[in-house]
């Protein structure tokens, strides 16, 4: 991880950096959040963010997060915690419980339970469809062509809080082509939250309509192996 003083200055950086690809666009700069993804950092990198004054958060696992975040969360109430990563059905209802956001929606039987969970718990908690844009194999998210259908059953059948999509595209091809394809799927169904963009590609991102970029490494610096 980066020393805190770096992680303040990484955070007023991106900020700016996001700012400007925003502007050069003609997007309001406020449009577009950035997730800090703060998976396998320590909590002291975490609370160097939190006490800069940083509120918007990501974990891809859930026990990781269980471990790190009830206490900050209580001391940083105002904070915005996003699940990101792929999702068991059976860590389900402890992804509803601590995380406010849940951004990798990608199968029938994940939606349903999630739905069931909201409606349990009584809470809501808005959702990205991923949306397999490269059509990888070994990747989560919903296939391009049953992209339509999957959101129409997600909202309409479910009453899922459908915030928008989500995609991470391939790692060797232009991301700039998958960030407008989501972009596309998105308008078809008025969605207007697009979950795109990372420490690598989050500039292009913003400027093909990203409404949130995942930021990890270039927030934290590398992440600590394990
Ligand atoms: C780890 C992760 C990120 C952040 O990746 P960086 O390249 O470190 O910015 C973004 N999104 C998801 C889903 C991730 O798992």
């Amino acid at each position: 991880m980066d020393r805190p003083e770096n992680i303040r200055t990484n955070l007023e950086t991106l900020r700016a950096r996001i700012g400007d690809a925003a502007r050069s666009a003609g997007r309001d700069p406020s449009d577009v959040t950035l997730v800090a993804i703060s998976k396998y950092q320590p909590a002291e990198a975490v609370r160097a963010a939190l006490e800069a004054g940083h509120r918007d958060f990501g974990e891809n696992r859930i026990q990781e997060a269980e471990e790190k975040w009830p206490a900050l969360l209580t001391e940083f109430p105002d904070t915005t915690l996003h699940f990101v990563g792929p999702l068991q059905t059976n860590k389900v209802a402890a992804a509803v419980a601590l995380c406010h956001v849940i951004h990798a929606v990608d199968r029938e039987k994940l939606a349903r339970k999630l739905a069931e969970e909201m409606r349990e718990q009584n809470v809501e908690r808005p959702c990205f469809i991923q949306v397999n844009t490269g059509e990888e194999p070994q990747k989560a998210g919903v296939h391009p062509d049953q992209a339509d259908d999957f959101i129409a059953y997600c909202r309409d059948a479910l009453g899922l809080p459908v915030a928008g999509l989500m995609c991470i595209p391939p790692l060797d091809e232009n991301a700039g082509v998958h960030f407008a394809y989501l972009g596309e799927i998105a308008k078809r169904h008025g969605l207007r939250q697009l979950s795109m963009g990372m420490s690598a590609d989050f500039e292009v991102a913003v400027k093909l309509g990203a409404t949130h970029v995942r930021l990890g490494t270039a927030v934290f610096g590398e992440r600590p192996s394990g």
